[in-house]
């Protein structure tokens, strides 16, 4: 199983991706995840991020490459995994291409016996504003998610049509009780889906 969780701040993604990670015994790699335990530890690359982070911009694409290709080259990712916040703009999507291509040989994200699925989680705006003013993190202050939400649109959701077009993406409506969504995405994505 490859996936990629996709879908504005506060759609969900983290939640279901860890809740069906566990299920599928599969690891749980989230970007955002790994770059506020960069900034923690005070590395280069945590100190280079901190700032765009902060100010609720995108962390250059060339870092991101370096952190997925790292993670993906570790033995518990060749099972498959979840793939949380990336790619997050189409630079970065074309890499991960790549990066599958040469890591998985046959496994390639395009063409025959391709298993990668990308999942969207659809939520309005209004919603996710609410759902990240009560969450509370760092970078959760309304001018940050009202940048994150622009910023989303702008670069992230033109992947929509690219996983649509090659008929990988899995469209989920996200404004649900978050059972709900879980079930619903277990029904799209296991079997023969
Ligand atoms: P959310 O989706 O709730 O905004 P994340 O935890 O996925 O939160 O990401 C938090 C921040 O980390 C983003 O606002 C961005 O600055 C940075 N980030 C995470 N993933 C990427 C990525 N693939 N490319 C660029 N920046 C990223």
């Amino acid at each position: 199983m490859q996936l990629i969780f996709m879908g504005p701040p506060g759609a969900g993604k983290g939640t279901q991706a860890q809740l069906l990670a566990a299920l599928w015994k599969i690891p749980h790699i989230s970007t955002g995840d790994i770059l506020r335990a960069c900034v923690v530890a005070k590395t280069d690359l945590g100190q280079k991020a901190q700032s765009y982070m902060d100010r609720g911009e995108l962390v250059p694409d060339e870092l991101l490459m370096d952190i997925v290709k790292e993670r993906m080259n570790q033995p518990d990712a060749s099972a498959g995994w979840i793939l949380d916040g990336f790619p997050r703009t189409v630079p970065q999507a074309a890499f991960f291409d790549k990066l599958l291509s040469d890591v998985g040989g046959g496994a390639s994200s395009s063409g025959k016996g391709c298993e990668l699925k990308a999942v969207n989680l659809d939520v309005p705006d209004n919603v996710l504003v609410a759902r990240l003013l009560s969450r509370g993190r760092q970078d959760d202050n309304e001018q940050t998610i009202r940048r994150r939400l622009q910023v989303y649109r702008e670069q992230t959701a033109p992947l929509i049509e690219f996983y649509r077009n090659r008929e990988q993406l899995v469209a989920v409506d996200g404004d649900r009780q978050m059972q709900e969504v879980t079930a619903e995405l277990q029904k799209a994505l296991s079997g023969d889906s």
